[in-house]
């Protein structure tokens, strides 16, 4: 399907006619895709097919050809990589989260961003992934799963009530707002036909409004990155000088990706309002407002922000603009949130666990895990969640607070109780690695087996000791099963088995290699 032509003709008015006809030119062609290695895992390194082409902006990101099956690879299923359209990585890495930060995604599903932060963040501090929307949300938390992120709270809560759980509490926020998704037109028919002015202003209105909430949740000196896979000025540019006029503690600073182009100066954008009458309006509502807070910019400062321009050829349209909060007074973390936070996070945080769920939690652990995977998993405090079947957690929020609702998961689920008995939680395998297990049956990459256990089936492995194995391709963890007699029973979660037609790249020195791996480890 085409894109709207009063989109390609702003388009021409933003960029120039060469960069409109680049565009309609590239349209023709497929969309990129791209893949991004997950580094919280340690197994053996992706083919070299996979790794060929890196994308500028993501240190762990790589253009993929989409006929490669990468999403159908067991690899995938595993959390070796998450497959994300090549811009989409960039405003991560603008985030540059740290290894012990508090970091928020505001609107995170289906995870994407949340899973790259978390392998910035290497298994240390918190992250809290946020998502509106009840099905996404869902999608996030598999997602969450699947890369085995280990510190992250997933919540599906409106912006304003993330704000009044954490005022003044990170170091970090994502702002990937939801918006009218220009850049995405050949790859989503949807965002063509739902195209119009109007909409793009009602975007814009909710992305300041979703911004406004992030502002609130940062601490003095914390980071603010505000991203959208549109192309249109109002909801990029305007947005962020709409939200600096409101807030003069805000800092626009540069976001230095690498293959990034600055965006829209404010003279190119006075020229483009001459001939768009929306753009214009937007900007004398702009003016009255700056004015009336004396919020003075430096005409360059615009250019601190970045795009990805689909005219470019190397990923679809994306903007990011990265703010520092710097306060001239210490803020009051007051809210009218606070006493049941306070209630909410004593009670979460000190719970008290059932004996016993402790004592299962003990026997399956000593059973099944290394001393010092325990130990590790040991150091986070429990805690039961009912619903839906009760679930024991290692939670991921320490003494921080946790919402009094719209929780999905705090931490990794250890243990699931669905009806009576209790079990080892599919969770906690794909955070481990062969080396925490006690039992592991490690396949090879390319043994038939593999797709087996993934549809959900029984798998021989004749030299396994009977008992719960960890089962693991090529260093990357699928989930638990029980050996008994040389036959290890499935216990891969029955939401997730699908039919297999996977068929494994032929061996070639640079698929990984099948030769060097043991069939069963298991320590007594
Ligand atoms: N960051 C995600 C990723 O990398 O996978 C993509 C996020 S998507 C661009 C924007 C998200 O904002 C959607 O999941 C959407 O459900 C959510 N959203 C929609 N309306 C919202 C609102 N009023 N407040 C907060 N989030 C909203």
């Amino acid at each position: 399907m085409n894109p709207p032509e009063a989109f390609v003709r702003l388009y021409e008015l933003y960029f120039g006619q060469t960069a409109s006809q680049a565009y309609l030119t590239n349209y023709a062609e497929p969309a990129l895709r791209g893949l991004r290695v997950n580094t919280l895992r340690s197994g053996q390194p992706l083919p070299a097919r996979a790794l060929a082409r890196p994308i500028l902006w993501a240190k762990e990101g790589y253009y993929i050809d989409p006929q490669d099956g990468f999403g159908k690879d067991p690899l995938h299923a595993a959390g070796a990589y998450y497959l994300q359209e090549p811009s989409a990585m960039a405003p991560a890495s603008a985030l540059a989260a740290k290894p012990g930060e508090q970091i928020l995604d505001l609107c995170a599903a289906p995870g994407g961003k949340t899973t790259q932060i978390a392998a910035h963040m290497q298994g240390e501090g918190l992250l809290v992934a946020n998502e509106i929307d009840r099905e996404r949300c869902l999608a996030l938390a598999q997602n969450v799963e699947r890369m085995g992120l280990f510190t992250t709270l997933v919540t599906q809560l409106p912006p304003s009530e993330i704000a009044e759980v954490y005022p003044h509490f990170f170091d970090g926020v994502l702002v990937d707002a939801p918006c009218s998704g220009e850049g995405l037109f050949r790859r989503e028919e949807a965002a063509i036909l739902q195209w119009s002015e109007a909409y793009l202003a009602q975007c814009a209105d909710l992305q300041l409004e979703i911004l406004r909430a992030a502002v609130r949740t940062l601490k003095p000196g914390g980071r603010l990155v505000y991203s959208t896979c549109t192309i249109n000025p109002l909801e990029n540019e305007v947005t962020c000088l709409r939200l600096l006029a409101n807030y003069p503690d805000l800092e626009l600073i540069d976001t230095a990706l690498p293959g990034t182009t600055p965006g829209l100066s404010i003279e190119a954008l006075t020229r483009i309002a001459r001939q768009w009458p929306l753009l214009h309006a937007a900007l004398t509502t702009l003016d009255m407002v700056a004015g009336a807070k004396k919020q003075e910019l430096a005409p360059t400062a615009l250019s601190r922000t970045r795009r990805i321009l689909p005219h470019s050829g190397t990923g679809e349209g994306h903007f990011i603009a990265t703010f520092v909060y710097r306060p001239s007074a210490l803020p009051t973390t007051k809210s009218s949130y606070q006493r049941d936070r306070q209630t909410h996070t004593r009670k979460d945080n000190r719970m008290h666990v059932p004996p016993d769920w402790e004592q299962a939690w003990r026997q399956h652990a000593q059973a099944v895990l290394t001393a010092t995977a325990e130990q590790r998993i040991n150091r986070a405090p429990r805690s039961v969640r009912e619903g839906g079947g009760q679930v024991l957690f290692a939670t991921a929020t320490g003494q921080a607070p946790v919402p009094v609702r719209g929780v999905l998961r705090n931490g990794v689920a250890l243990l699931t109780r669905p009806h009576q008995h209790i079990a080892l939680a599919h969770a906690l395998a794909m955070t481990l690695t062969t080396s925490d297990v006690r039992c592991s049956l490690s396949l090879p990459y390319g043994d038939e087996r593999i797709l087996g256990y993934l549809q959900g089936e029984s798998i021989t492995a004749p030299d396994t000791p009977d008992g719960i194995v960890h089962v693991s391709v090529a260093g990357y963890p699928l989930g638990w099963g029980k050996a008994v007699k040389g036959v290890v029973k499935n216990h891969y979660p029955k939401g997730l088995r699908r039919r297999y037609t996977f068929a494994f790249p032929e061996r070639t020195p640079s698929t990984l290699s099948n030769s060097s791996q043991k069939l069963c480890a298991c320590i007594g």
